[in-house]
């Protein structure tokens, strides 16, 4: 009887535990009608934004980038790129006359934990240090760049009002960096007074988004590159808009009709998003609340916290995890390689979960059912977040007719839709092949296989870098 009875509570138990699972995959659900609501909030919210500051949570915001790259540029240029977890500064050489980057080196460095609360001048002082060794490394250490002012080219990943093709002010961070005193300030101004101070003869030439340097080389290489989106820690995007279609700054004239527009969608939000408890704790915990909506759903920094806070749960409504799982109850624990990991483990018997579970989070011996319901959780988060931006790509393609769907659309032969390549860049897409294989299906599922053949999704390696590098080409050969 005794036997019977702890049956049957293991049995509750493990009921309880694939109850929250179940719930959690309902609550996540995005299937092809709502997927279409997302594509549609996303081309209205664009609209919203383009025709007024603050018209909607997608800032639109200028680039002054009316050019790109088109593979005649030459000479040898620098960039520097500042993400969330690296800085890399790179050196390129082009060769002009189709394409050809004869020779390139990036250099990629870690920064420092806690640079990203410290002041400006840290920030600042440590990325142009930096900067300034790998130059003078690379000039064989005759100091001629200290003669000659080099333009650099500055990647610099946060939302920026930008004042003109190099110069702009944070509006705020993302990403979990916060050093309040560079708010509201024009960061080339920061990174040049830097220079100056540390001793490095740069000014910086073109100030751009790292989507905005992806999309430079994704064009360089292809034409038909109309947008560029970034996965990585945070996420966002930015394509080429009419000229005429900035609604909220007519007037301004570019030289070739048409200017970049980085949408900054990780602060996109529609009622349409599949949202779950978990995603609205996570928000009211985070340090900006009510903020970067969609890059929570969808984003490396955030995807392995979700699947932790549904873990964690499945700990408190089941005994499934053993008594050991304190460790679920820490926040950002796992990180989202280490569950793309498990996500994608095919070793027999998922041994690989259970040496993650028991080596990270002190659980060890969790049985072959429980590691299953570990992956479940696991896919039913990259699937969302690879669907949801699926959706929103091809809610770009709406809004430039590009979608062969929406009626009479700019630039679009009848019937038949261009062909639109979108340049991809960073881990989420380049290392995670569930993430791509399910964003791929569902641009099939939305457009239906004949059109989705048109949209071509191509990494752009170290794009938001290079890119930069290539702007300062093509703007310096126009002056
Ligand atoms: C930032 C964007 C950036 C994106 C990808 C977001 O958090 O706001 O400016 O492009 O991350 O790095
Ligand atoms: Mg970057």
């Amino acid at each position: 009887a005794a036997l019977v009875r702890r049956r049957a509570r293991s049995w509750l138990r493990w009921g309880g535990a694939v109850a929250v699972v179940e719930g959690f995959e309902e609550g996540c659900a995005t299937p092809v009608g709502r997927l279409r609501q997302v594509v549609d909030a996303m081309a209205v919210e664009m609209y919203a934004g383009l025709a007024s500051d603050g018209g909607s949570k997608l800032k639109m915001l200028l680039t002054f980038v009316d050019t790109l790259p088109d593979g005649d540029e030459d000479g040898i240029y620098y960039a520097l790129d500042l993400g969330a977890t690296t800085c890399q500064v790179l050196r390129i050489q082009l060769g002009g006359g189709g394409s050809k980057i004869i020779n390139h080196k990036v250099e990629q460095h870690q920064i420092p934990q806690e640079l990203a609360s410290s002041t400006s001048e840290e920030l600042f002082d440590f990325i142009s240090l930096t900067l300034k060794e790998f130059v003078e490394r690379e000039e064989n250490g005759i100091n001629q760049v200290l003669d000659e002012r080099k333009e650099l080219g500055f990647t610099f990943s946060f939302p920026i009002r930008q004042l003109s093709i190099s110069s702009g002010v944070l509006i705020k961070w993302t990403k979990g960096f916060a050093i309040e005193d560079v708010v509201g300030k024009d960061v080339s101004r920061c990174l040049e007074e830097a220079m100056s101070r540390n001793g490095l003869n740069m000014r910086v030439g073109a100030l751009v988004n790292d989507t905005v340097g992806t999309l430079a080389l994704g064009h360089y290489y292809d034409k038909d590159t109309v947008a560029a989106v970034i996965i990585g820690t945070g996420t966002n995007a930015c394509y080429v808009e009419r000229s005429d279609a900035l609604i909220k700054s007519q007037g301004l004239l570019t030289n070739s009709g048409g200017m970049v527009v980085n949408m900054e969608w990780g602060n996109f939000w529609s009622a349409h998003l599949p949202k779950t408890s978990y995603d609205i704790a996570l928000d009211d915990e985070s340090p900006n609340r009510n903020e970067q909506g969609f890059e929570k759903m969808i984003s490396g920094m955030y995807l392995g916290e979700i699947v932790r806070r549904v873990l964690h749960r499945i700990a408190e409504e089941s005994d499934i995890f053993g008594e050991s799982a304190d460790h679920l109850s820490v926040p950002f624990i796992l990180r989202t390689s280490l569950m793309a990991a498990m996500h994608e483990d095919d070793s027999p018997n998922l041994r690989e979960v259970g040496r993650i579970l028991e080596e990270q989070f002190q659980m060890p011996g969790i049985s072959l059912k429980a590691r299953m319901l570990v992956v479940r959780v696991c896919d039913i988060v990259t699937r969302r977040a690879a669907r949801l931006t699926a959706a929103g790509i091809i809610g770009i393609l709406k809004k430039i007719g590009r979608d062969g769907i929406s009626g009479v659309a700019s630039g679009r032969a009848k019937g038949k839709p261009k062909r639109s390549v979108v340049a991809i860049e960073r881990g989420l897409y380049t290392n995670y092949s569930m993430f791509r294989e399910y964003m791929n299906e569902a641009i099939t599922d939305i457009l239906g296989e004949e059109i989705a053949q048109n949209v071509v999704l191509r990494v752009a390696e170290d794009g938001s870098g290079i890119g930069a590098a290539l702007l300062i080409a093509t703007y310096s050969s126009k002056r």
